[in-house]
């Protein structure tokens, strides 16, 4: 079987993922959905939570506060999914360079994927959905009929992200948003739970050289 509803994207971390996404759904009047968001807003709500993210972090304190958080998703008046947190939709503080150190920790521990797994697969339910994310062609939707693997150099990722408002720290350079970068996807690829990987039959696009509609219309048009 084939998923026809899905289309999933995934890519090391400032590929574009997020912007070409929501222009696919958007192109294609689908639903985009990051899950990214979903484990940077865990990671925050841990944070709020007191736990300490910089030392050996105790799954069961994990979980137990996980019991306390509810994640969903409300439509707006103009069909956009927003994410919330027991009940309050999420902010820019989840895309905060505080959150991005530590989410590749957490997003590594299996307990954590466990809980997000059926979350994330119950949203094709809500009819076309472009989701982007690491593991989306390869764990969450292997049957998923349209996939692709977003990348592009580590300087020119390093650049766009540098471009993005209040996701770097005052003072950020090239280099050291590189070396950030790099470290997060040493870590996504690395670990042994999801790994960040290219589905075999994911079409892999490097868009170093290519504009952000170049990189749609080549979705859109393998799409249609
Ligand atoms: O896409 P974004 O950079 O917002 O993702 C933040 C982090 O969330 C990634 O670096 C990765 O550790 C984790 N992630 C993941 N699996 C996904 C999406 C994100 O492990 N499907």
């Amino acid at each position: 079987m084939s998923l026809r509803n899905v289309i999933a994207i995934d890519g090391p971390a400032a590929s574009g993922k997020s912007t070409i996404a929501q222009k696919v759904a958007d192109r294609l009047g689908g639903i985009y959905i990051s899950t990214g968001n979903m484990y940077r807003a865990i990671t925050l709500f841990l944070m709020k939570n007191k736990l300490n993210l910089d030392s050996d972090i105790d799954p069961d304190q994990v979980n137990s506060i996980l019991k306390k958080l509810s994640l969903s998703y409300t439509k707006d008046s103009n069909g956009k999914l927003n994410l919330m947190t027991n009940g309050k939709a999420v902010d820019s503080e989840i895309r905060s360079p505080d959150v991005a150190r530590h989410v590749s920790k957490i997003a590594a521990m299996a307990n954590v994927r466990a809980w997000l797994i059926e979350k994330q697969r119950e949203l094709a339910s809500l009819g076309l959905v472009v989701m982007e994310g690491r593991d989306i062609g390869t764990i969450i939707f292997p049957d998923a009929k349209y996939k692709f693997f977003l990348t592009a150099s580590p300087e020119v990722r390093a650049r766009r992200r540098l471009a993005q408002t209040g996701e770097t720290i005052e003072g950020s350079t090239v280099a050291s948003v590189a070396r950030e970068i790099a470290a997060r996807d040493e870590m996504d690829s690395k670990r042994k739970v999801a790994p960040l990987k290219k589905a075999d039959d994911a079409i892999f696009i490097d868009s170093s050289e290519m504009t952000i509609d170049e990189v749609v219309n080549q979705i859109v048009s393998s799409i249609k």
